[in-house]
This record gives C-alpha cells, structure tokens and sequence, in this order.
C-alpha cells in the first residue's frame, strides 16, 4: 500500500489559509522566499518521503538496531537514506544561514517533517533530534561553540541527541543526579547515566554531539539547580578536525513496542569533557529551546502516522467485500459502503486535516517569534508558541495513536497482523504520548504555567481571534459559525470554572487538565476548520466537497466531545481521590 504525501493540502494551508508570505512581509531572512520555492520543497520533500523512506519503513521496523561492542548499527538502508538526507540539504531545511543551513521558515518545515514522520518514523527521529540540538546551541552558546559545531551538524555530517532522561528522573528532571566538575582550561567532566537517550549511539553520522543536563558542584537542590552540557562523542580539534573519543559510551538499547529502528540507548558519561552551554544553574531553560521544538515535532509524528494510517485504510475499505451492497447493481458491498467504517476514515480525515493546519499556524508563530523586527509581534508570537505547543503535542500525538488504532479496525484481523503494516503504525504512534514530556504533563503545563499563571491573557487573544474569524466568516457556512460560537462559549465558561478549581484545590483541579486541553484544541480545531473553509473557492470542486465534509463530521461528531469534557470537570474530581492509594 502505498503513502503519497498530502502536498496540495499543505499548500492550500500555507498558501491560501495562512497566507504565510504576507504574514512574513516584513521578515528580512524570508523575504527571497516565495510560493514557488515552498511548493518545490514540498515536492521534493513528499519524493524523498515516498520514494527513499516508505520503503525502508517496514524492513527498519523487523530487523531493528543491533548494539555490539563496536557501537550501534542502524537497519539495511538507512545509512544511503541518511547520506541522501544530508546531500538534499534537509537536515539544515530550518537551519541558520550563517552556519550553513537554508533558514527556511518553520511553517515550511513542519510541513515537510510531518511526510518524514508518516514514511518512516524511525529514520526522522535521528535528524529531529539533530534540529532541535542545533536550535539550543545556536540560541544559547559561545560563538566558539557555535562555530565549531553548528556547520557540521547542520549539515547532518555529525547527528545530535538530548540527554535528560536517568533511571530515577524522568517527568521530575528536579532530581537528575548526572555531575559536572570543572576543569581548569573552562571546560566540565561530566559523569553519570543517562537512559532512553534517542540515536544515543548509531552509524549514520561521523560523530554524535550530546546535549546533556548535569549539575555542578555547588549547584542547589531541584530544577534551579542544573546546568547544560554540550558532550561530543568523540572531540572536536580546533581546527574542526575529529580527535579523540570521548568518555561517551552506549551500555545498550532498549528492545520496544515501536520504533524499533530508532535507537533508544543507556548512555554513560564517564568523565567525559563537556563544554557549558549558556549560565550556570540556568541549562534546563535552555534545553526548553530543544525541548519546544522536540515537542512540535513529535506532534508531527502524530499527525504523520495518522495520514499514512487513514490512506492505507481508506485503500483497502475499497477494496474489501464484506456484507450486502445497498448500491444497485452491486451484490457484495465494499467496507467502505458501511457506515462505522465511514465514521472511522471521516474522524481520521477531519482531525489530521485540522491538525495539519494547527501545525502550521504554531510554526508561523514560532517564525514570527524567532524573526519578526516588531517587538510586540515577537512577544505575542512567543505567547502564542508557549501557549499552543502543550496542546499541539499532547493533541495530535492522542489523535495520532487513536486514529492509527482507527486504521487497524478498518482493516479487522487483517489490520491485526502483520502484513498490511498498520499496526507498525500504531506501534510507532504509541511513544509519541509518552516521550518528551507525558501527554499528561503537557495539559499540566497548560493549566498551571500557560493559562492559570498567565491569568489566562494569552488564551483570551486566542479567542477574540477566533471571535474575528466567526464574524468574517462566509455566509454559506453559517451553521459552522454559528455552532463554533456556542463552543467558544463553552471553552470560556470552562476556563473560568477551571482556574477557580485551581485556585480552591490545585491538586484536584489538575485531574482535568486532560480534558481541559482536549476541550481547548477542539473548538481551535473547529475555529481552523472555519478559517479553511473560507478560503475553499480556490480548491477544485471535488476537494472543496471532501473538505466541506469533512469540517461538518469535524462540528457534528467530534466537537460533542466537549460537553462531555465540561460535565467532567463540572462534575470535580473529588472520586478520584476517595480512596486510599493501597486500595484504588
Ligand atoms: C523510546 C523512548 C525514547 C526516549 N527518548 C528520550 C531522549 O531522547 N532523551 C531523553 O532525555 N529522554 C527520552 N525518553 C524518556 C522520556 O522522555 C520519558 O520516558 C518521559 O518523559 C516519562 O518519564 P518516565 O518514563 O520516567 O515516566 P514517569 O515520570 O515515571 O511517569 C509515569 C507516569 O506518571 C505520570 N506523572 C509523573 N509525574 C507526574 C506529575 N507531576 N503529575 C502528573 N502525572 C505525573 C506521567 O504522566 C506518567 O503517566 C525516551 C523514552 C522512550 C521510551
């Protein structure tokens, strides 16, 4: 079966709905951009997804990555694909132009991860990690540590990784124990265990540089208390030429549900030099740089494993008879004639499209944060980032599990077994709730740090933009409208109700947080299907009937969710907290 990357759809959305170079206008680093270019790299993009990284999806995913004592060897075909990678300039895609990357914009990039993702999770993860290395290092460190690694990484000719994770620390990054001692020429050992450390160790690149979290001598307790490292794995002369190794070693992989030709390694850190990227005490605010960016792309994941997922399912609902035709003339019915069957490739359509579009308005921001010479659309833009990151990544990764669990339905047993592949899909999916930060965690940081602690500010200019898009919205789809501003109503009332429960009972409230978040990325879910639909007259009249469809399936069984979710949250969360934790 195959995957074809949905390139007019994303350009609909960076063309039409958000209108990206009109709201670049006044952008320097993008001003010799143009359409056409955004629709050649989308082209190029989807053939290198299809041709180069479906086919390798499947093999990766059975013969997985082998750890030995010569390292980490990566599965059959990968390292050409990584090599293809590198010379097609992708890895530097969003990269700064002053250490050789394209300085593509961000809306752009997504976009083109999000085909990554949906031929072949494994192989992206290695350079997204790599991507959201470079952006902390070009954000926070020296300009000799800029210079000495940033082109090589760009380039994709050395790989990067992000190194929190220990045994004892993982969603409490307040208590990792990793240690960093000074030495006398400025630079750090750094010693301790890392784990769950993402192309840790592999054989695509020719060297791999850690971004490790450590703390130093007379560092305070908790997550005031640490510091970030960069740890070559093997040294870098000045000169830029490879010296030495480093005390950078893989004890071994993890053997996991999915992914299983990303390679997921114990790391250890012995005495290893590392150099200190930005303040002492203050790494973990540099790694958020990382981290955000991690996060978006791993919502990316989601909505990439949910595209390949609903395309092969909807082509064998074609294709598979079962039951009686009601369509005259036809005696056996194709699956996809069954109304359930519908209902699972409509859900799936109808969020992966508005997810899509929600992907492209966070990274035009993040674009507009990171470019913009007008200082109040740099910090609204920033808000607006912090703000609907948590949702995007915690969203579209739920959506990206259940729509692939979707897929496997439409496909029954067949969808069970191995030979059609969705439940790779699923497989690989699954991670992406867990990794960078627990869905769970993301609505905890959207409840307390991104709405309650910002009196819920940011949230409020979100929803009179959503107001603006009702009011501007055109008449054929005023029923749509219509229905959206009794869900942003209820979004409002819920947010009230919400931080009052915070303010009561903070423990108990952050029961919801879930459902709050679900809530909130529904009615933008349904604000984005609007903002689509009123750009539709440009579309052909076949597409803009699928996409009619599928934002009324969108409103009509999808949104309800919501008044669940308030009657939850209405309801308190008092009974989850009856019992005692020996008998819950
Ligand atoms: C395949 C894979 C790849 C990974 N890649 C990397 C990587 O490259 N780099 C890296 O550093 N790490 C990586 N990780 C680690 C990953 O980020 C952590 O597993 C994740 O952050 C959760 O930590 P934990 O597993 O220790 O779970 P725990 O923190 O023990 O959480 C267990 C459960 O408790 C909940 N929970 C915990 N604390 C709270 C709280 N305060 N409030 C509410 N609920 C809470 C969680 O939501 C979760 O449901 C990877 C993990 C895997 C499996």
């Amino acid at each position: 079966m195959s995957y074809k990357a949905p390139v007019d759809d994303m350009s609909f959305l960076l063309k039409h709905v958000f209108d990206v170079q009109n709201n670049f206008k006044d952008i320097e680093a993008f001003s010799d951009f143009d359409y056409e270019l955004y629709d050649a790299v989308l082209e190029e993009g989807a053939k290198f997804a299809e041709n180069v990284l479906y086919p390798l999806n499947r093999d990766g995913d059975e013969e997985g990555c082998h750890h030995s004592s010569s390292g980490v060897t990566t599965p059959k075909g990968f390292k050409e694909a990584y090599q293809q990678f590198c010379e097609g300039g992708w890895q530097g895609i969003n990269g700064s132009p002053e250490f050789g990357g394209q300085g593509l914009p961000k809306a752009l990039h997504v976009l083109v991860e999000e085909m990554l993702y949906a031929a072949n999770t494994s192989f992206t993860l290695y350079p997204s990690l790599t991507a959201g290395a470079c952006a902390a290092i070009a954000a926070h460190a020296s300009d000799e540590l800029k210079g000495r690694y940033l082109e090589n990484m760009q380039s994709g000719i050395w790989s990067g990784a992000m190194c929190l994770t220990e045994p004892h620390s993982g969603s409490d990054l307040g208590i990792l124990k990793t240690k960093a001692e000074p030495n006398d020429d400025g630079s750090y050992k750094i010693s301790g265990t890392k784990i769950f450390i993402t192309g840790g160790e592999h054989d695509l690149a020719d060297n791999i540089i850690h971004l490790v979290l450590a703390r130093l001598p007379d560092a305070p307790a908790g997550p005031r208390g640490i510091s970030l490292f960069l740890v070559p794995k093997i040294a870098v002369n000045e000169d830029g030429s490879l010296g030495d190794a480093n005390g950078v070693s893989c004890g071994s992989i993890e053997h996991k549900m999915g992914i299983k030709a990303s390679a997921t390694c114990v790391m250890n850190f012995d005495e290893a030099t590392g150099y200190i990227i930005g303040e002492p005490n203050k790494g973990l605010a540099c790694m958020f740089t990382m981290m955000n960016k991690e996060r978006l792309s791993i919502a990316l994941q989601g909505t990439g494993l949910a595209e390949v997922s609903y395309q092969v399912a909807k082509q064998y609902a074609v294709e598979r008879i079962q039951g009686r035709s009601t369509r005259e003339g036809q005696k056996g019915a194709a699956i996809i004639e069954h109304a359930d069957v519908r209902r699972m490739l409509m859900t799936m359509r109808s969020t992966n499209e508005a997810n899509r579009a929600l992907s492209v308005l966070l990274a035009m921001n993040i674009d507009l944060e990171e470019h913009s010479q007008d200082p109040g659309v740099k910090l609204q833009a920033a808000k607006t980032v912090a703000l609907l990151t948590p949702i995007a990544k915690a969203f579209f990764t739920d959506a990206g599990f259940d729509n692939c669990n979707h897929g496997i339905q439409v496909l029954g047993g067949h969808g069970y077994v191995r030979e059609w592949g969705v439940e790779q899909f699923a497989r690989d999916a699954r991670i992406a709730q867990i990794y960078e930060g627990t869905n769970g965690i993301q609505a905890q940081d959207l409840l307390v740090r991104k709405v309650c602690a910002d009196k819920a500010e940011t949230l409020q200019a979100l929803f009179g933009e959503i107001a603006e898009t009702i009011a501007a919205s055109d008449p054929k789809f005023t029923k749509l409208a219509e229905q959206l501003t009794v869900y942003l109503a209820k979004a409002k009332d819920l947010t009230s109700t919400i931080m009052q429960q915070f303010e009561r009972n903070p423990a108990a409230a952050q029961g919801g947080a879930v459902e709050y978040l679900n809530t909130l990325a529904y009615v933008i879910g349904g604000w984005l299907w609007v903002k689509q639909l009123n750009c539709i007259k440009v579309l052909s009249e076949l597409e803009q009937q699928r996409k009619l469809a599928a934002a009324e399936f969108f409103f009509e069984h999808l949104m309800p969710k919501i008044d669940g979710y308030v009657a939850s949250i209405n309801n308190g969360y008092d009974a989850a907290f009856a019992l005692t934790d020996d008998i819950i």
